[in-house]
């Protein structure tokens, strides 16, 4: 790479929706339409979207496994005066899905190789921003988020139980995303670390079957049994 240089190719960060095809902004749409390539964690579901606004656009896929090699390939489109487009699966990128290890190779490429910065090259890395289920949550589950804590996933076998210890011992509330393979194993370990807390339990957001259910871990654990609500995707918000 040039060292020193403006390049003239530019990296566009955009977030797509969490559900509902309608969630995508109108700098999103016009980013997809004027940009010459679109990097896709799984390129079928942004064909969707991309069909759904009557858009056509080279897809390549770039997932947590090919991340740092695809983010050479994207830095040589860059300097070669490309506009790339990455999109997760769902939600703002980075966010419990790929896309920091991206952005950070091409920074850090971009200043010859130092995270600190340097005297490498000028590179234009922008966020075009959307929905993102931590904060879709948050919006309705009437919960103060002045100050909250967000775990995304917790660890599935090591870590698990600390993590949780430290969940319900917190003064703020705390966020995370859970699988519905795992919803009703949650409930279980919240109900036996702490019988009393308070969880919400966002699922499906922005989709038919949104909904807000809350209260003790043995009372989500009855709803989500009796109502087959244990499917879906789900965002768990403990507070005190
Ligand atoms: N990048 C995404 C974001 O900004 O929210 C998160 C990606 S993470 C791999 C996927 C997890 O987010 C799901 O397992 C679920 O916990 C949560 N999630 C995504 N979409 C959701 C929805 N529509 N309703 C509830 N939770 C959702």
């Amino acid at each position: 790479m040039n060292k020193g240089l403006i390049i003239e190719g530019r990296l566009s960060i955009v977030a797509t929706p969490i559900g509902n095809l309608e969630d995508i902004t109108l700098r999103a749409l016009r980013t997809f339409k004027e940009c010459d390539v679109i990097y896709a964690e799984d390129t079928r579901v942004i064909s969707k979207l991309l069909s759904r606004y009557e858009i056509k656009k080279p897809l390549q896929r770039l997932d947590a496994a090919t991340e740092l090699k695809k983010a050479e390939e994207i830095l040589a489109r860059m300097e070669a005066g490309e506009h790339v487009v990455f999109v997760s699966d769902a939600g703002t990128p980075g966010i419990s899905d790929p896309g920091a290890r991206l952005v950070r190779h091409i920074r850090t490429s971009a200043k010859g190789g130092s995270a600190s910065g340097g005297n490498g090259s000028e590179i234009k890395i922008e966020a075009i921003p959307g929905p993102s289920a931590l904060t879709t949550a948050l919006s309705i589950a009437g919960i103060d988020a002045t100050e909250f804590t967000f775990l995304g996933f917790l660890p599935h076998k090591k870590g698990r139980q600390t993590a949780i210890k430290r969940m319900v011992a917190s003064e703020i509330p705390v966020v995370l995303y859970e699988s519905p393979h795992r919803i009703l194993k949650l409930m279980k370990e919240l109900s036996a670390a702490a019988p009393e807390c308070r969880v919400t339990v966002a699922r499906e957001l922005t989709k038919i079957y949104e909904e807000i259910i809350a209260g003790t871990p043995q009372e989500l654990i009855e709803q989500l049994e009796s109502k087959k609500s244990a499917r879906g995707e789900f965002v768990v918000i403990i507070s005190q």
